[in-house]
């Protein structure tokens, strides 16, 4: 997450460099069973991890849910599954293209892992997430991003897999994106949302389009009764169903308030200055406030005027 927080122009080495001085013996992570195989890693306080991941143990295999942000998290990620069961890892899903999901993709490639996803993150994979460097990123950086594992296959709408008898459904959501997916394991009733639900944890909108999002986070909408369960978010602790509607809360807040303060004929510094106190009332002790109530109020407004970039536009 340090990528995606601090402003988008953090350098990965400072992540090597923190990560480095680091005992080998802490995880990044922790790791929470959910019952059934299931066990979700929770990236730790430091966001040594980036974000979240997981993985599911089933008959005759291993699928894992993101990668995290370094390929050091990615491989405490490995032998910590390799402590609980010799099976093959067959099966990567990444919930979306970014940085801080992807970035131990070889890792498990060279495990032996197939990496699956959106059609959306094979196209993004290498070329949108430059811009969580900035204008001034390094020849390295750049290198790094344009040598992250790409996924081996692709899926336009839904796809199920089997783990020998265990069926995981992986479905295509908007909102966060344009190519993110949800994985969904109905045995074990446990639901890995990727970056489509933060619990009390501000978002990155930088790619969203939060009328999509909220139509996939509906209270009305089929989504919330299917994936039922334990949930778990790509930032933020394992949650509850009650938490995603929450989350979803903080989006539908987020646009009346800007939208109010745009009829009010503000814009600029001046709309940032009006729409904050008032999300800060009720969000202002969630996670990342600090880093993203001033870019989710732009992104709100640059959405609601119809001037936003979407992932694929041409770079501005
Ligand atoms: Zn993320």
């Amino acid at each position: 997450m340090r990528i995606l927080r601090i402003g988008f122009f953090f350098i990965l080495t400072a992540t090597a460099v923190a990560a480095s001085a680091q005992s080998s013996e802490t995880l990044p992570f922790t790791l929470k069973p959910l019952g059934h195989g299931v066990y979700a890693a929770i990236d730790d306080a430091k966001g040594d991890a980036g974000a979240n991941a997981g993985f599911v143990i089933g008959d005759n295999g291993v699928l894992v849910v993101d990668t995290f942000e370094n390929e050091r998290a990615a491989r405490a990620l490995l032998s910590e599954i390799r402590k609980l069961t010799p099976l093959p890892i067959r099966f990567v899903v990444n919930t979306h293209y970014h940085l801080d999901h992807v970035a131990g993709n070889r890792i498990f490639q060279d495990a032996g892992a197939v990496v699956i996803a959106h059609r959306n993150v094979g196209a993004w994979i290498h070329t949108e997430n430059l811009k969580f460097f900035g204008k001034n990123i390094k020849p390295e950086q750049k290198a790094e991003v344009e040598a992250l594992g790409a996924p081996d296959i692709f899926y336009d709408d839904a796809l199920t897999l089997r783990l020998g008898s265990r069926e995981i459904a992986v479905t295509h959501l908007l909102g966060h994106t344009g190519g993110d997916s949800v994985v969904r394991i109905e045995d074990a009733k446990v639901t890995f949302w990727g970056d489509l639900f933060w619990r009390k944890t501000l978002p990155n909108l930088i790619d969203a389009t939060t009328a999509d999002w909220s139509k996939t986070l509906s209270t009305d909408g089929p989504w919330l009764k299917r994936f039922e369960g334990t949930e778990v978010p790509g930032h933020g602790d394992v949650g509850t169903i009650e938490d995603v509607r929450e989350f979803g809360g903080y989006l539908n807040d987020l646009r009346e308030i800007v939208k109010t303060v745009e009829e009010q004929k503000k814009s600029g510094d001046e709309l940032v200055a009006a729409v904050l106190p008032e999300i800060a009332k009720k969000y202002g002790k969630w996670e990342f406030f600090e880093y993203f109530a001033k870019p989710n109020i732009k992104d709100m407004d640059a959405e609601l005027r119809g001037t936003k970039r979407k992932p694929g536009d041409p770079q501005r």
